[in-house]
């Protein structure tokens, strides 16, 4: 490693003014008392308010600090994506510029990094404050994505250290619905957790209604697993597993020379026709899960080192 490492911190913001100021302050305060060479990046979503007029302000004669500004608001997941591609550093830092991700933890997760580490997952040993619909609707989604994942996300959270070469990695791969948190997981490599509290939001509120928040959960199950796919197998299964016991229901009938109910019969058509549909649904699902899997373009397996 460098005498001197280069530590990039990626930070979204939309609708944060108030906290740009405080947030580079904080910031540049820890990477000096670090001694690292360090760039901080904001990435404007859009905003509405004078956050980009903040970026601008806290950049200007500061070699440090470089602004991203979108067109619109696309989202988290595309400001992290667009930071991350601006990263110069041997380390990338992604963390929320609200500072609810508190900088007190960096030292530690660069610590773990200098040992050698190459992602280092900030997870949540509370969740802050959230509305009870709030708590009910991220605690469905956490439940069926750690499911998804075969790996507990409930406490994960997109703060994160990532070695250069975990960055170069996910850099290219050019899959564009993405979910950080769940890509920067399904790339492997050697990780270590540091544990943190979510903090009291600095200034302003969350962007994310319950509405919005549902609506991202489902896309990013979407982009995370295909099993909802098989929902129509299962069904499928279960209706052709009535009509066989309506089946043998009305053959027992036929032998014992008792005249079948016609009401039998179409129940019988119907469970048939029906689970044959779903099964067919279910084995359509399945192709269109491979060719999402292939369009996406992940690799195949990724090369954490080799020998000479
Ligand atoms: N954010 C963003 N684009 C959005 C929504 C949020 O860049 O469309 C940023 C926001 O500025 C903050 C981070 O993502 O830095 C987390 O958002 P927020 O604090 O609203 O979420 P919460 O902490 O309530 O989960
Ligand atoms: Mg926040």
């Amino acid at each position: 490693m460098k005498t001197k490492e280069k530590l990039s911190m990626v930070l979204p913001a939309y609708n944060e003014s108030g906290n740009i100021e405080m947030a580079a302050r904080q910031l540049e305060a820890l990477c000096c008392r670090e001694e690292l060479d360090y760039e901080l990046i904001f990435v404007n979503d859009g905003s509405k308010d004078t956050t980009w007029e903040e970026i601008c302000e806290v950049s200007k004669n500061n070699p440090h600090i470089k602004g991203i500004c979108f067109s619109r608001n696309f989202g988290k997941e595309a400001a992290i994506t667009a930071g991350l591609e601006c990263a110069s550093g041997d380390g990338v830092v992604v963390m929320d510029c609200d500072l609810q991700h508190p900088p007190d933890v960096i030292p530690s997760m660069i610590q773990l990094w200098r040992q050698g580490y190459e992602i280092i997952e900030g997870v949540k040993t509370n969740r802050g404050k959230e509305s009870g619909w709030h708590r009910i609707a991220a605690d469905g989604f956490y439940r069926i994505l750690s499911q998804a994942m075969g790996m507990d996300m409930k406490n994960a959270s997109d703060f994160k250290l990532l070695d250069r070469k975990v960055v170069d990695v996910i850099r290219s791969i050019p899959e564009k619905s993405r979910f950080f948190r769940e890509l920067s997981t399904w790339v492997g490599f050697r990780s270590a957790t540091v544990n943190f509290e979510v903090q009291e939001r600095m200034n302003g509120s969350s962007k994310w209604s319950t509405g919005a928040l549902i609506g991202y959960a489902i896309g990013n199950l979407a982009v995370c697993t295909c099993l909802p796919m098989q929902f129509a197998t299962i069904c499928g299964g279960l209706s052709l597993f009535a009509a066989m016991i309506v089946c043998i229901f009305m053959v027992v009938q036929m032998k014992q020379r008792m005249a079948v109910d016609y009401l039998e019969m179409i129940l019988f058509c119907v469970l048939l026709i029906g689970g044959m549909i779903l099964v067919g649904l279910g084995i359509v699902g399945y192709y269109i899960g491979k060719i999402y899997n292939e369009v996406r373009g992940r690799p195949s397996y990724i090369v954490s080192s080799k020998t000479k």
